[in-house]
């Protein structure tokens, strides 16, 4: 497939970023500033072939379009992947090109760390750009995120309990959380704090240990805690895990976790609804990690950014809402609530006002 075609009707625009003496690789795919400047992680991974980098990183940033509409951001999509091994060639000067290219778009991408990059890594981005978010602390970041996603995928929850039990508490509900790790962990706390029972799985026999050393909590065998016998499972490791092999098994009424991409396939999300089980969309439960790198583009503040994520729980509310309204499943009602944001606001834009430019002021609310 050429570039233009793969870009559709939707993308914006895509950049290719080379420089030989640091091996620098990279694409950058801009799929909508209707809402802002479009924002999203730089994956650094070695992709088998250019064609694979390009589907992944298009994929990627129409995610990060919906994500901050759906999270009331005024912030569009993008997204960034360079081509290569990060262990063999990251290196000082491979960020500082990579900055100073991202700096040439004059803010219309902003980037973040994602699979492959690191804090530690956006710290040197940012000695060449200002179009990059979750640097350290120490540099006026925001540091590490998943306290603040777990606190929304906790929120998230307590919206699903409002659809299925007609109660906002967890109180003697008994979730199953697969994975703890950074996120997972916190989710765990949040839950045991609402009197809830959890049982936990990981593929590390390590977090696991902490878990059950720190909580108390009961363990599943991670191949089969989806299928144990709860009210909420909580997928918080890996993509792709409600799937024609492990809907069948499912005896929960809720899916709501914090992974990325937990359908395999969007028909996944009409088949949790046949089952009898409330979906919470991944993007928009888990927008806490992109919330709070957004807060840091107005100075960042730490219980802003928790307080904003709270919002995840009424969003979800909404989608819900919509689904019934229009007797469809979440996934999709998680769509049309964020391209319906789109819409209206982006309309907004005929106005012409004197001293401002077309998109508005760099505000992120
Ligand atoms: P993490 O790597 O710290 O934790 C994932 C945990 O899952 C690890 O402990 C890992 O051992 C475990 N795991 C892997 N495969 C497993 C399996 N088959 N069964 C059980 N456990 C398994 O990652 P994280 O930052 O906690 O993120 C968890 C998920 O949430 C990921 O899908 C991530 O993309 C998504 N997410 C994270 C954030 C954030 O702020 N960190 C934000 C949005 C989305």
């Amino acid at each position: 497939m050429g570039v233009f075609e793969a870009l559709g009707q939707e993308f914006e625009e895509i950049v290719f970023f080379h420089d030989a003496s640091t091996s620098l690789h990279a694409i950058v795919a801009i799929h909508s500033t209707a809402l802002g400047p479009s924002l999203g992680g730089t994956r650094f991974y070695p992709y088998r072939s250019e064609a694979d980098a390009l589907h992944d990183v298009l994929r990627l940033a129409r995610g990060m379009t919906y994500k901050a509409a759906a999270a009331g951001l005024d912030l569009g999509g993008g997204k960034a992947v360079i081509i290569g091994d990060p262990l063999r060639i990251k290196s000082e000067e491979l960020f500082r090109a990579y900055g100073r290219f991202i700096d040439t778009l004059q803010g219309r991408y902003i980037t973040a760390e994602d699979v492959g990059t690191a804090g530690e890594d956006m710290d040197i981005v940012r000695r060449e750009t200002h179009s990059v978010t979750g640097v350290s602390p120490a540099m006026g970041g925001s540091g590490d995120p998943s306290p603040v996603t777990a606190w929304g995928v906790f929120k998230g929850m307590v919206a699903c309990a409002e659809e299925v039990w007609r109660t906002s508490s967890l109180a003697g509900k008994r979730v199953a959380v697969q994975g703890v790790g950074k996120v997972g962990y916190h989710v765990v706390r949040h839950l045991l704090d609402a009197g809830a029972s959890v049982v936990v799985s990981d593929v590390s026999v390590d977090s696991v240990a902490r878990a059950v050393r720190e909580f108390g909590v009961d363990t599943a065998e991670p191949d089969k805690v989806h299928a144990e016998e709860c009210d909420i499972f909580a997928p918080c490791a890996l993509g792709g895990v409600i799937r024609d092999d492990t809907i069948p098994s499912l005896k929960c009424k809720v899916v709501a976790g914090s992974a990325n991409n937990q359908l395999e396939l969007p028909e996944h999300g009409e088949a949790l609804r046949r089952a009898g089980i409330l979906y919470a969309p991944d993007y928009v439960i888990n927008a806490g990690g992109l919330i709070n790198v957004a807060d840091e583009l107005r100075g960042y503040d730490r219980d802003r950014a928790m307080q904003r994520v709270e919002g995840i729980y009424r969003t979800l509310r909404e989608v819900f809402a919509i689904s019934k309204e229009q007797d469809i499943p979440t996934s999709e009602a998680a769509d049309r609530f964020a391209e319906s944001r789109i819409d209206r606001i982006s309309r907004l834009r005929r106005y012409w006002v004197p001293g401002r430019s077309t998109a508005g002021p760099r505000a992120v609310w």
